[in-house]
């Protein structure tokens, strides 16, 4: 695992890249931000990585992929492997740029303007060898239409679509993963199902660290999703102060994937950091509001089912028209008009 620090209180051990090496193949999930590539080559230069063969990419948010085109610079024989809904978006980078900026503002300046991606660097492809590496594509959408999971050696890098992940001693903190106007609830929970059928001995999360416990992870993930549509549902009547208040509340209570919510460190390492504990209260009341504006959709609009199958193609000339990705999602400022 990687740490890309970000410069901005609140955001220290907060979003992570992943280097695999082994099997003759070297292989980076996500990135990153454009502003901590920097951080990132020197981290892959003091594990001696001097080539790379394949960058994976959950999704296309900023905060996971939107350094991918400035490190092909630096790394010109590695591919891009991600979902044929989102090579588009690395092409040709400028919605996703200009949603995250109207979502976050400045937020979106700390992780940077993205470079475009050449087209002939990605592939779009369910399963890949590389060496003695087999990698397979698992679709995951739900917090992006545009997410996958990969499946290498054991190991299930997530991206966001198990949610939000924190070591802590002898526990972890779990929420839902859930932008607002791109959370799609049946998806999500199609794709928790989806990856509780792989056996993977190792669960890696975008949003930050791994557990060995993969199978009660995911079903921890999966009670929750359906704990906290359940009490959004129930106080989805409510005005939107109190709608928060009383969400709040009732998952602090209730919920065991954020019952050590306040045991969460500091993420200024010690520091003095009088808004770390208000941006703790906000990531969760951020999570409430996309909650809300995810029930809101689903009044609005027939719940149908994820609609199976897998649209990976083979070659990146298989791209057709396609939706742009969702908002950024962490931390979302205001709703935005989803894209
Ligand atoms: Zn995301």
């Amino acid at each position: 695992m990687v740490d890309l620090p970000l410069p901005m209180t609140g955001f220290r051990h907060f979003v992570a890249s992943w280097l695999y090496t082994g099997n003759d193949a070297t292989v980076l999930v996500d990135p990153g931000a454009a502003s901590t590539i920097p951080a990132l080559l020197s981290a892959l230069e003091q594990r001696g990585a001097k080539t790379i063969d394949l960058i994976l990419l959950t999704h296309v948010h900023i905060d996971h992929s939107g350094g991918v085109g400035h490190l092909l610079s630096s790394y010109p024989e590695a591919r891009v492997i991600c979902h044929s809904r989102g090579a588009p978006h690395l092409i040709e980078p400028a919605e996703v740029w200009n949603v995250s900026l109207r979502n976050l503002g400045e937020i979106a300046e700390m992780y940077g303007r993205p470079d475009p991606v050449p087209a002939d660097r990605i592939r779009c492809e369910e399963t890949v060898r590389i060496g003695g590496l087999t990698i397979e594509s698992i679709e995951t959408p739900g917090h992006a239409p545009h997410q996958i999971a990969f499946r290498l050696d054991g190991a299930l890098f997530t991206g966001e679509a198990a949610g939000i992940f924190f070591p802590l001693a002898g526990a972890f903190y779990l929420r839902v993963g859930c932008p607002p106007g791109g959370f799609d609830y049946p998806a999500y929970r199609q794709s928790l199902e989806r990856m509780r059928s792989v056996d993977a001995s190792l669960l890696c999360f975008g949003y930050y660290g791994y557990t060995h416990d993969a199978r009660n992870t995911l079903d921890l993930a999966l009670r929750q999703l359906d704990l906290w549509m359940s009490v959004a549902r129930k106080h989805a009547g409510e005005p939107e102060g109190a709608f928060e208040e009383k969400t709040r509340e009732e998952l602090l209570a209730t919920d065991p994937g954020i019952a050590r919510f306040w045991d969460l460190p500091d993420q200024n390492e010690g520091a003095l950091a009088p808004d770390s504990q208000h941006r703790r209260i906000q990531t969760l009341s951020r999570s409430e509001i996309a909650l809300c504006t995810t029930l809101s959709s689903h009044r609005s609009r027939r719940e149908a089912p994820h609609q199976g199958g897998s649209v990976l193609k083979n070659t990146t000339s298989s791209f057709g028209p396609s939706s742009p990705p969702a908002a950024q999602s962490h931390p979302p400022r205001g709703t935005g008009r989803p894209v």
